[in-house]
C-alpha cells in the first residue's frame, strides 16, 4: 500500500472516531512514526501530505534529518540518554519522553531556545516501560518552573500491547485527568494542553479518550 492510501484510510478512521465523541479531526496532529522505514518511504510520507515525523533512535533520527531536515516538524519519541540530548537537541522540534530531573537539567544546558516537551508517563506500571509513575508527574512539573528551556506542552504515554478495549480506555482516561489536572493549574512553564497517546491499534481509542497527537508507524508508512 502506498502512504497515500494508508492515509486516506487513516483519515476515515479518524473522522468516525471524532464523529463518535464530537471532535473535530483537525484538533488531532498526525506523527508518522517513520523509525521502521527507509528516507524514500518518509519522503513519500510527506509527499501524501505528512508534515510530522517521530522518530525514537538518535541515529536514525540524525540520518533522516540530514536529508528532510526543515521540511518536516520532529518528534522525538523515544527514551533519550542524556549524553545524547546535545546531539539531537537543535534538531528536533519536540521532546516527547522527558521523564526525569537529569535529562531535564542536559536540555536546560544544551538547549539555545525553549523546547516544548511532553512528559512521559507509565500510566499501566509495567516495568518494562518508561515514564514517570502518574503519582510524580504532578511534582515533576512543578520542579521545571526554573528551567527556561523547557515548556511543557504535554503529556505522553504508551498503552499496554492488549486487545482488551477497557484496559486501553481506562489507561488513556488517566492519562488526560492527569493532564487536566496540571494544565488547570495556569503555570507559565506548563500550560500542559496536549496529550500524545495512540498508535496503530489504538489510536481511535486514544482519540476518544482526548488524543491531541497520535504517533502511528506500522498501519500508515510500515
Ligand atoms: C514505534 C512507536 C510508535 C508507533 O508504533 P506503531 O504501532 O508502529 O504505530 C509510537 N510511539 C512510540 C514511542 C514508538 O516507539
Amino acid at each position: 500500500m502506498t502512504v497515500a492510501e494508508n492515509l486516506v484510510k487513516m483519515k476515515q478512521t479518524i473522522e468516525q472516531a471524532c464523529r463518535d465523541c464530537e471532535r473535530n479531526p483537525d484538533d488531532i496532529k498526525i506523527i508518522a512514526v517513520t523509525k521502521y522505514v527507509s528516507i524514500e518511504r518518509t519522503l513519500e510520507a510527506l509527499q501524501a501530505g505528512i508534515t510530522d515525523l517521530g522518530e525514537n533512535r538518535k541515529e536514525e533520527f540524525l540520518k533522516k534529518y540530514e536529508s528532510i531536515g526543515d521540511q518536516a516538524t520532529w518528534h522525538f519519541i523515544g527514551s533519550l540518554q542524556s549524553r545524547k540530548v546535545k546531539d539531537v537537541i537543535h534538531q528536533v522540534d519536540y521532546i516527547h519522553s522527558l521523564d526525569r530531573k537529569s535529562l531535564a537539567k542536559e536540555i536546560q544546558k544544551r538547549a539555545e531556545q525553549t523546547v516544548p516537551c511532553f512528559v512521559q508517563v507509565n500510566v499501566s506500571g509495567e516495568e518494562s516501560k518508561h515514564g514517570l509513575a502518574p503519582e510524580d508527574v504532578e511534582n515533576f512539573v512543578e520542579s521545571l518552573k526554573a528551567y527556561d528551556k523547557i515548556k511543557i506542552v504535554g503529556l505522553m504515554t504508551m498503552a499496554p500491547h492488549v486487545d482488551h478495549e477497557e484496559e486501553l480506555r481506562a489507561v488513556f482516561r488517566k492519562l488526560r485527568a492527569l493532564r487536566d489536572i496540571i494544565r488547570d493549574k495556569n503555570q507559565p512553564h506548563a500550560p500542559c494542553e496536549s496529550l500524545s497517546m495512540g498508535m496503530s491499534n489504538d489510536y481511535h481509542i486514544a482519540i476518544e479518550e482526548g488524543a491531541t497527537h497520535i504517533r502511528v508507524g506500522s498501519s500508515l508508512v510500515g
